[in-house]
């Protein structure tokens, strides 16, 4: 790799978003419900490929958490990324289904990573990490709809846990019975209700042209997803279905019985699914990186993102409403020569009903939509949380003052303000918050206190 310049980012774009993600991979394990039709198993974790990027570095590691931290950490800094506000994602097949010691200890060890310290307990682990160099702001844990209950809920809180990605490809109960889901719409729903009155963000990774489906399908599938109310996901990845060596769907392929879509019909399905995306979702990702020699049919255009954006700010800028579209980190990315960003700000709050509650979306926005702070508030049961609080922008280290626009400009305290105004007018006298372990002291500056339980940050509002 080339050493980068003095003050120079290589790569700026991995931590526009404001927080630098380090990605940590289980190791191999079988899903309990047997194994999805599209899914490669090929002695790796379920669902990768041995070239997939993140495997090959993980694989070396014996998949020890603390190493994987310990080297992303040391590839952040050679790039010259900030490292102190870390982004956790535990990948690789279904976390909530290892034995439950292997999840504590995993969790454990990521906190000893960033804490570059071994510690007696995660308890233990987790207050050290509050003052670390690198502080876990946000954890993120994938896994299956069906796994969420009360019982694993419990278990990430205690992990630290603040996002959820559920695995939901599609809303049909035919085609999880036809591609071996093994679970239905109705764990959906159940999980997405769950996991939002607990605080956390929920994702879904979805799939277009799973067998059984069509482009005219998908795109209903997109338009339920956000007019019904039990779904209404704060973020999305987007994933088209890809024949993979070591996947049960290659049979099929090979019987001339499934086709997946063409690079063609796939870009035009997302543009159109891009125009119905609400103002409070992030696409995380488009496209799978499957290496050429594992791909059997199906799209290899790994940029497809791009040309995808590069068409939507073509022919439709202003009618695009999702959040990645809009933040201020890649709005300066992609700023021409002498273009310059409009700096007057205003507050934009939406209202909408989800799993049988309230939620509010408060977003600090200039008078050309460009994002620069975002805050989500649920009230449901008379009970307030908010369940994200984001100022975007290249990110800074913790206490460091913003020449630019986007962090550390107070935008943060502003929503918080704004989210306790709401939640007094509601006449609810508590509001919790779920923070990254790292995160807590900027609370505690803001006259939020840890709970009993040690999970939530909350505070009276009178
Ligand atoms: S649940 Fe996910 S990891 Fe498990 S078999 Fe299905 S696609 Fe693969």
């Amino acid at each position: 790799m080339k050493i980068p310049d003095k003050g120079e980012i290589r790569k700026p774009s991995k931590t526009l978003a404001g927080v630098t993600p380090i990605a940590v991979m289980c190791k191999p394990r079988k899903c309990k419900h047997g194994t999805c039709l599209y899914c490669p198993s090929l002695n790796v974790p379920q669902s990768y490929t041995p070239k997939s990027p993140p495997v090959l570095s993980a694989n070396l590691l014996k998949y020890n958490p603390y190493e994987q931290i310990k080297s992303r950490l040391k590839a952040f800094k050679l790039m010259n990324h900030p490292t102190q506000k870390i982004e956790l994602i535990i990948m690789g097949g279904n976390f909530l289904e290892y034995p439950i010691k292997y999840q504590y200890n995993f969790i454990k060890r990521c906190y000893d990573g960033l804490n570059e310290k071994t510690s007696k307990t995660l308890e233990q682990a987790k207050k050290l990490n509050e003052k670390a160099s690198h502080r876990c702001v946000a954890l993120c844990i994938e896994t299956r709809p069906d796994s969420i209950n009360e019982k694993t809920i419990k278990r990430i809180l205690e992990f630290g846990c603040t996002r959820v990605e559920l695995g939901v490809q599609c809303l049909d109960d035919k085609i999880y019975k036809f591609v071996n889901r093994g679970h239905g719409v109705k764990e959906v729903v159940e999980a997405t209700r769950r996991l939002r009155n607990n605080g956390f963000k929920v994702g879904y990774h979805m799939m277009l042209g799973l067998p059984g489906s069509n482009p005219k399908k998908d795109l209903e599938m997109f338009k339920k997803l956000f007019r019904d109310e039990r779904f209404k996901p704060d973020q999305l990845k987007i994933y088209p279905c890809q024949v993979i060596k070591g996947a049960d769907l290659v049979g099929l392929h090979e019987k001339g019985k499934y086709k997946p879509y063409s690079k063609e019909q796939v870009q035009k399905l997302i543009i159109k699914i891009m125009k119905i995306i609400p103002n409070y979702c992030r696409v995380m990702r488009i496209m799978r990186e499957i290496p050429p020699d594992y791909l059997v049919a199906g799209i290899i255009r790994i940029d497809l993102r791009r040309d995808i954006d590069a068409e939507l700010k073509r022919k439709v800028k202003d009618r695009i409403k999702e959040i990645r579209f809009r933040e201020i980190g890649f709005a300066i990315r992609d700023l021409r020569k002498g273009e310059k960003i409009n700096n007057k700000l205003g507050l934009k709050i939406t209202k909408y009903k989800a799993s049988r509650g309230e939620e509010y979306f408060l977003e600090i926005v200039n008078k050309d939509n460009i994002l620069f702070g975002l805050c989500r508030l649920r009230i449901f049961n008379s009970a307030g949380v908010v369940r994200e609080l984001h100022v975007y922008g290249q990110a800074l280290k913790i206490g460091e003052k913003s020449k630019r626009l986007g962090q550390h400009r107070g935008l943060g305290k502003q929503l918080l303000n704004e989210v306790e105004k709401i939640v007094k007018g509601a006449g609810v006298g508590e509001l919790k918050v779920i923070s990254g372990v790292g995160v807590r002291n900027y609370y505690r500056k803001l006259g939020y206190g840890l709970d009993d339980e040690g999970v939530y940050m909350v505070k009276r509002i009178s």
